[in-house]
């Protein structure tokens, strides 16, 4: 009996995976991916040292792809963390565990990760073809007979779309994927960037502060403009990836991070967390950033410290009190926004001026502009709609033979290795899915 040709459309972590384990269930496998090389986007993760995956449990794993994570069930039953790292631990890669339960490979190479994806498909006699755009997904009856690719058809009883999103399109994901769907007649949940910086209104504020990088800081997002921030107030984490903490309004999304400032707004861990609420609330009307600079201290404690500076340095002035508290580079911005003479010494300072302190430290607030690019998004989010994919296969409900793998679906997850484990389990099993008999 002939063997059953799967076509896997896009050369990422998803469509590798797929591609290896279609092979090794028995199908014959063509990889078609269009640029000159594969896996460009799986280079680039963790900063060249690839965040595969995290030690989260399952249930605190899956909460960190918000309310779509259920879907991902399945494909975690057939293959999770520890499947993936005893899978690339057979190829000779190593991991170790780091901060906030991030996996990397032992070497801190994105580039061991690939070899051992292109070991697997050799050893399963993937064939690959680079420079191959796909442009259309064939189908007849309700059912996938191929691909077109560059004016010549490919037949296929299985079609495999991986094409990732449509960030960093220089890698070669920008956003085919949804067009190829959607003439199959998906839905595609509007697509956003997520994971990417924020850019404010006051563009000199944020100048001020370039470079400046604030860790274990608490950042809140609020739907309302800065002057409208209900300041005082204890906030706890709220929001995506947070179990059973949903944010009461106008909170959009709050947690403790790290964040840096840039010549046009807010970058860094933190704010790439929550900038997939702040894009989505500012659809509904202004957000601003509150930056809780001392977390740790309720408002009543910081007054209490602020006091104890003042009184212990009477003499300084207020600069110089000021060099005491915050890094160096925050000094004179502080010092203008609260609108004390920089040489105003402690004894002279009113609680009135204390307070206006205090409010900074524990409130620096910016309003939001918008997000930054999808382009420069570490991960989009929306795709192809979940409830027109079978989670127990990733075949498409509307049409028979094709299946969906990795970003291009509507899954995004935060950062530290949860949308690479997506790809890589999503990949898997639509790879296992369109090999098997039907
Ligand atoms: C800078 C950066 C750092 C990141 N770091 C991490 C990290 O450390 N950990 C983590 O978990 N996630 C990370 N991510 C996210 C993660 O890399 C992606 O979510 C993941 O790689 C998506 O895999 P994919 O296979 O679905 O898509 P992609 O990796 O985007 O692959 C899609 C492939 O399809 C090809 N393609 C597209 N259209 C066609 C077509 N019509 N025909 C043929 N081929 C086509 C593309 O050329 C591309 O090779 C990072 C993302 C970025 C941008």
């Amino acid at each position: 009996m002939s063997k059953k040709r799967v076509i896997v459309i896009g050369g990422g972590a998803a469509g590798m995976m797929a591609a290896g384990r279609a092979a090794e269930s028995g199908a014959d496998v063509l990889l078609l991916e269009k640029t000159g090389s594969r896996g460009a986007k799986l280079l680039l993760a963790g900063e060249g040292r690839c965040n595969l995956t995290n030690t989260r449990e399952l249930a605190d794993f899956i909460e960190a792809y918000g309310p779509n994570g259920r879907f991902l069930y399945r494909a975690f039953d057939l293959f999770f963390r520890e499947e993936l790292l005893e899978f690339l631990g057979r190829f000779g890669v190593g991991t170790v565990n780091e901060i906030d339960g991030r996996i990397f490979p032992a070497s801190n190479s994105s580039a061991d990760v690939l070899k051992a994806f292109e070991a697997y498909m050799l050893e399963n006699r993937v064939r690959l073809e680079t420079g191959k755009e796909v442009d259309a997904i064939i189908v007849s009856e309700g059912r996938v007979t191929g691909v077109s690719a560059g004016g010549a058809e490919y037949p296929a009883e299985s079609v495999v779309i991986a094409t990732g999103g449509a960030s960093y399109p220089a890698t070669g994901s920008t956003g085919a994927g949804y067009r190829l769907a959607g003439a199959a007649g998906h839905r595609i949940v509007r697509i956003r960037p997520a994971l990417v910086p924020l850019a404010v209104c006051d563009v000199e504020a944020v100048k001020n502060m370039q470079g400046v990088s604030l860790s274990g800081v608490r950042l809140t997002a609020f739907a309302c403009n800065a002057l409208e921030i209900p300041c005082g107030g204890v906030l706890r984490d709220a929001g995506r990836g947070i179990p059973g903490k949903s944010p009461k309004p106008p909170v959009v999304e709050s947690r403790i991070g790290d964040v840096i400032f840039t010549h046009f707004g807010l970058s860094g861990p933190g704010v790439l967390k929550i900038s997939l609420a702040v894009a989505d609330a500012l659809e509904n009307g202004p957000v601003s950033i509150a930056i809780d600079l001392r977390p740790r201290l309720t408002w009543e404690e910081m007054r209490v410290e602020i006091q104890k500076r003042f009184d212990r340095f009477s003499k300084r002035n207020y600069r110089n009190i000021l060099l005491e508290l915050l890094p160096p580079k925050l000094v004179d911005p502080f010092q203008r926004m609260t609108g004390v003479p920089a040489e105003k010494v402690g004894s002279q300072i009113n609680a009135e001026e204390r307070e206006r302190l205090v409010k900074l430290i524990k409130c620096l607030s910016f309003v939001v502009k918008g997000p930054f690019s999808l382009a420069s998004a570490m991960v989009t989010a929306g795709g192809v709609a979940l409830p027109e994919i079978d989670p127990a296969t990733m075949q498409s409900k509307l049409v028979k033979g094709l299946y969906f793998a990795g970003e291009v679906m509507d899954i995004d997850g935060e950062t530290g290795g949860f949308n690479l484990q997506a790809a890589f389990s999503t990949g898997r099993l639509a790879g296992e899915s369109a090999a098997a008999e039907d």
